[in-house]
């Protein structure tokens, strides 16, 4: 069922999404090469909580972790650890949802390791780029699929792959809610966007195929043919005109 929220409950989402776009700032200017990415997750957790907000991967399902980070050609769900440090050239996706006064938040970005190749560089533009020509057709009397065949028609259009297997979703109460979100779709198909939905979209664009796997330990996501892969991630409110993006205030519309 996808639940419709209020304007009071829109503004605690709102607060969430203001709250963990702060944390997602801060996170992105710790990445260099040297750093661990248990190190930067530990960092996540002490602004999470030094905000009276609670990190809510933490024991999802049993991870471990406040923050997915997810290295070169790990999709989603990497674990941090004391052994995984950032290299020069690599990319690294951190994904990080938090719940404040019982309303959640989810954002996901790839940031690059120091220097990396224009290739890489040009995978995170065309992620990111998705996000929004999806995000922008989360208008009210739009369809789910419309998000999808937006982000879908940009990114195949330049030979780059859409991760399939791992989708968007509806966020409020809880972390994951319907609908689906996914990247790719059929126009007009779905189900139908009114004021109130509030969605993760969230884009995983690969520069190879779109196949994956996942690691023996139970959580990490790999691209199949190891090419690298982008992510890209905010939550964001369905209005009466453009989406209101909770993860990224002050954003405006051109
Ligand atoms: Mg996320
Ligand atoms: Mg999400």
């Amino acid at each position: 069922m996808i639940s419709i929220k209020s304007p009071a409950q829109l503004e605690k989402m709102r607060r969430a999404g203001s709250l963990l776009y702060e944390v997602m700032q801060k996170l992105q200017e710790v990445v260099r090469p040297g750093e661990s990415t248990a190190a930067i997750d530990a960092y996540a957790e002490e602004l999470i909580r030094r905000n009276d907000a609670t990190p809510s991967f933490l024991n999802y399902r049993g991870f471990p972790a406040s923050i997915c980070a997810s290295v070169d050609d790990e999709v989603v769900h990497g674990i941090p650890s004391e052994d995984v440090i950032l290299k020069e050239g690599s990319i690294l996706s951190i994904d990080c949802g938090l719940i404040l006064d019982g309303w959640q938040a989810d954002s996901a970005i790839t940031v690059p390791v120091g220097e990396i190749p224009e290739s890489l560089k040009r995978l995170i533009e065309v992620t990111r780029s998705s996000f929004f020509e999806g995000a922008r057709m989360a208008v009210a009397g739009n369809r789910v699929g419309d998000i999808g065949h937006a982000v879908q028609s940009l990114t195949e259009g330049r030979g780059y792959g859409v991760i399939r297997d791992l989708t968007g979703h509806g966020i409020g109460r809880s972390m994951h809610e319907d609908p689906a979100v996914p990247n790719f779709g059929e126009p007009g198909t779905g189900a139908r966007l009114r004021p109130g939905m509030t969605l993760a979209i969230e884009p995983m664009i690969s520069l190879g195929g779109w196949h994956v796997k996942q690691l023996d330990d139970g959580w990490t996501i790999k691209t199949l043919d190891g090419s690298p892969c982008a992510h890209y991630e905010h939550t964001i409110a369905v209005t009466g005109g453009l989406p209101e993006i909770f993860t990224l205030p002050g954003f405006a519309w051109e």
